[in-house]
């Protein structure tokens, strides 16, 4: 059975070792393996064993990067453009130009204005490998 923190999304199982004893059953916490916080407490003679099974989804590099999350680069509609210099062969960086619907919220968290250029983007923030977990 898996169960979802409440806290950071984490899905996890618990499975109780121990349990079934003669001594009296005390509270046990039920402890997020991802995010440490006690999800909730059980009564059990044992003891409990979180495991992982899938972590919370984190936004992308590109995200956390520009300092917005993935629902407002979505939201945002922008394109990236690869700077390629003049060979075609690598890129050197990013950029993309601040949309016109751009949400305000965005632009005031950013201070990007609409038709801005934002280059310089490295391309280890877009070229990035989903690790396993996602
Ligand atoms: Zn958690």
């Amino acid at each position: 059975m898996t169960e979802k923190c409440p806290f950071c999304n984490a899905i996890f199982t618990v499975s109780s070792v121990g349990d079934g004893g003669i001594c009296g059953a005390c509270r046990e916490p039920i402890e997020c393996p991802h995010c440490k916080k006690v999800v909730r407490e059980e009564r059990t003679t044992g003891y409990f064993i979180e495991k992982l099974v899938k972590a919370p989804i984190q936004d992308s590099s590109l995200s956390q990067y520009l300092g917005i999350t993935d629902e407002e680069w979505d939201e945002m509609g922008a394109e990236l453009n690869a700077n390629t210099g003049s060979s075609d062969e690598m890129t050197y960086y990013y950029w993309f130009t601040v949309p016109d619907g751009t949400p305000d919220d965005i632009l005031e968290k950013t201070g990007w204005e609409v038709d801005q250029t934002i280059d310089d983007i490295p391309v280890w923030v877009v070229d990035v490998d989903e690790s396993p977990c996602h």
